[in-house]
């Protein structure tokens, strides 16, 4: 098998490995190569790669990172859009929620009056009633 040659990409030239399905550069992570070949066949595409190929691969990778620089752009546009969006919902709806909330505690305040009424009255009307009534009563309460 030739000697692989250096990187083209960042210039290394001991951290440089062939395998079964590919040749990787160690430093950089660039690598060459087709699956179910041999070491060797991987070696000439690595050493054999024209500066064509290797400038078309440069432009692939410049585009990916270009692209995935423009995503992380637009994905952290959209989490400050949603961040206001949640702002916004949440100042437009307090004033209403608070306004249930108060609502919500004068009705439990009224039902707790009227239970403690219901109470008294039925421990009024209790006087004259059988045992069997008195259980089915205090049951309500
Ligand atoms: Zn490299």
């Amino acid at each position: 098998m030739d000697k692989l040659k250096p990187c083209p990409f960042c210039g290394e030239e001991d951290d440089i490995h062939s395998y079964t399905d590919e040749v990787i550069c160690g430093s950089c992570g660039c690598h060459v190569g087709s699956m179910h070949k041999t070491k060797e066949i991987n070696a000439e595409i690595w050493n054999t790669r024209s500066q064509a190929e290797i400038d078309a691969y440069k432009q692939d990778l410049e585009r990916t990172i270009a692209e995935k620089v423009e995503m992380q752009a637009e994905i952290d546009k959209l989490k400050s859009d949603i961040e206001i969006m949640i702002q916004k919902a949440a100042s437009k709806h307090r004033p209403a929620y608070d306004e249930q909330q108060k609502r919500i505690m004068n009705m439990q305040a009224e039902i707790d009056e009227l239970k403690c009424e219901l109470t008294i009255l039925l421990k009024l009307s209790t006087v004259n009633m059988t045992d069997d009534h008195v259980k089915r009563v205090n049951r309500l309460l």
